[in-house]
C-alpha cells in the first residue's frame, strides 16, 4: 500500500490557537539498551487533575517504591504526530501497556492543549471497543499516557499477507467498529480521525478505537460551526471537502464506510493527492451527486470552485461485488451516502441485515498465531527494510 503525505492526519491544519511550532529532529532509532522509566508522582502542574478512575497506582506514589522502574520499554510501536508510542512492560504485574509520550519540548505555555483535550475525552469514555486510558505518568520530565496494549492496528495487519480474515472475521471487525463509534456518538463525541492506524486489534480479536487527538464533544441539539480541516484526506467525507463547517457525527460514518471497504479489499479505496483530486476520486466510483440526491450540495461553500465538470455514473456495485456480499454492499453504500442527512447512523448500521444473515460474526482469535505484532509503524519499517535489501546486496 503506497503512502503519501496525504495519508497523514491533517493536524498541521488545526486552527492557529493550537498550531504546533516546528518540532526538533528526533533520533532515528531507539538506544540499544531500552530506557527504563522511573516514575515520580504526578504534580498538579504537570497534567490536568485526573479523576479517580485514572489516579496513578499506588506504586507511583512517594514512598519506598518511588524510584523503582515501573515500566520497562520493550519496543517502539508508533510514531505519532505529537510523540512516540512504546510497548512497555509493567515490571510488577508483568502486563504490557502502551506509553504514548506527549511532546512537551516546544510548548511554551505549559501542557499542550490538544493533549489536554485528548485526556479529558478519554477519561469520560469506557467501552469494550474504545481504548482504555489506564493513567497518566510523568518520568524524567516526560509525560506519558498509559494505555492498555494492543498487538496490532488495522493498517499494520492489512499490510501483510500472513493472516487471512474470513468473512465472519470481517463481519466481527465491522460490528465492533460500529459498536465503538455508536457508543462515541451516543456520548456526543465525534472522533474526526477514523482510519486504519487509529483502529487497534489485540490477539483476542478485540477491536478498539484509539487516537482521540482530533475528537471533540458536539452539541446534540444545536448544529454549530467547527473546523473542516479534520479527518485524514482519504477518509474525509465529501461535505468537508466542499467546505462544510456545520457538521455532526455523520462525518465519522463516511470514514467507517471507507474502512469497511478497505477491510474487504485490503487497500484504501479513495486515494486522492489533494482535496480536489480526492473529490474526483470519489466521483469516479460513486458517481457525481445530483442536487435531488443531495439537497444542499450546491449551497456548500466551495461548490463553485470544485463542482464536477461532467456527470459521472455510479459504478460502486460493479466495482465491489467481487469482494463483498450483497448485504455488505448495501451497508457500505449506506455509509458512503453523499447527503450527510441521509447517511446511516452507527446504531442503525448495527441493525442492518448484514449482521443478521450467515455467516455469523467470528472474533479473529487466530491472530494470536500470527508471527509479529503489526502496527503501521512496523509495517513501514518492514517496507523500508525490504527497499534497502537490493542496495545492501549491491554493496557486498
Ligand atoms: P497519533 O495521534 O500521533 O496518531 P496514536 O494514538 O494514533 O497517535 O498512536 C500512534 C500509533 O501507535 C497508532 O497508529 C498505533 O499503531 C500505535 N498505538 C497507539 N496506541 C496503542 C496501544 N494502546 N497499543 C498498541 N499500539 C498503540
Ligand atoms: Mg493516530
Amino acid at each position: 500500500m503506497k503512502k503519501t503525505k496525504h495519508d497523514q492526519t491533517p493536524r498541521d491544519n488545526l486552527p492557529v490557537s493550537v498550531r504546533k511550532p516546528e518540532l526538533p529532529p528526533r533520533p532515528q532509532s531507539l538506544p540499544s539498551s531500552p530506557p527504563r522509566l522511573s516514575p515520580r508522582p504526578l504534580e498538579p502542574t504537570d497534567v490536568p487533575p485526573p479523576p479517580a478512575s485514572v489516579q496513578p497506582e499506588s506504586t507511583l506514589a512517594p514512598g519506598p517504591n518511588r524510584e523503582r522502574d515501573l515500566y520497562q520499554i520493550v519496543a517502539q510501536v508508533g510514531e505519532g504526530t505529537f510523540g512516540q508510542v512504546y510497548k512497555a512492560r509493567n515490571t510488577q504485574s508483568g502486563k504490557y501497556v502502551a506509553l504514548k509520550r506527549i511532546r512537551m519540548e516546544s510548548e511554551r505555555d505549559g501542557f499542550p492543549v490538544t493533549a489536554m483535550r485528548e485526556i479529558k475525552l478519554l477519561q469520560s469514555l469506557r467501552h469494550e471497543n474504545v481504548i482504555n486510558l489506564h493513567e497518566m505518568m510523568v518520568s524524567k520530565g516526560n509525560v506519558y499516557m498509559v494505555f492498555e496494549y494492543m498487538d496490532h492496528d488495522l493498517t499494520g495487519i492489512l499490510s501483510q499477507n500472513n493472516f487471512h480474515f474470513t468473512e465472519g472475521h470481517l463481519k466481527s471487525l465491522c460490528h465492533q467498529m460500529l459498536a465503538g463509534i455508536a457508543y462515541l456518538h451516543q456520548k456526543a463525541v465525534i472522533h474526526r480521525d477514523m482510519k486504519g492506524s487509529n483502529i487497534l486489534i489485540n490477539n483476542q480479536g478485540i477491536l478498539k478505537i484509539a487516537d482521540f487527538g482530533l475528537a471533540r464533544f458536539y452539541q446534540k441539539r444545536r448544529r454549530t460551526d467547527y473546523t473542516n480541516r479534520v479527518i485524514t484526506l482519504w477518509y474525509r467525507p465529501p461535505e468537508l471537502l466542499l467546505g462544510a463547517t456545520v457538521y455532526g457525527p455523520e462525518v465519522d460514518m463516511w470514514s467507517v464506510g471507507c474502512i469497511m471497504l478497505e477491510l474487504f479489499t485490503k487497500k484504501p479505496i479513495f486515494q486522492g493527492n489533494d482535496e480536489i483530486h480526492q473529490l474526483e476520486t470519489i466521483y469516479k466510483l460513486m458517481g457525481t451527486p445530483s442536487v435531488e440526491e443531495w439537497v444542499g450540495f450546491s449551497d456548500l461553500p466551495w461548490y463553485e470552485l470544485v463542482k464536477p465538470p461532467e456527470k459521472i455514473k455510479n459504478r460502486f456495485r460493479s466495482a465491489f461485488q467481487k469482494y463483498l456480499s450483497p448485504t455488505a454492499l448495501d451497508l457500505a453504500q449506506k455509509l458512503l451516502e453523499y447527503d450527510p442527512a441521509k447517511r446511516i447512523t452507527a446504531s442503525d448500521a448495527l441493525d442492518t441485515s448484514f449482521f443478521k444473515v450467515e455467516p455469523a460474526a467470528v472474533l479473529p482469535v487466530d491472530l494470536a498465531n500470527l508471527e509479529g505484532e503489526w502496527h503501521e509503524y512496523e509495517s513501514k519499517m518492514e517496507r523500508e527494510r525490504k527497499k534497502r535489501i537490493p542496495q545492501d546486496m549491491e554493496v557486498s
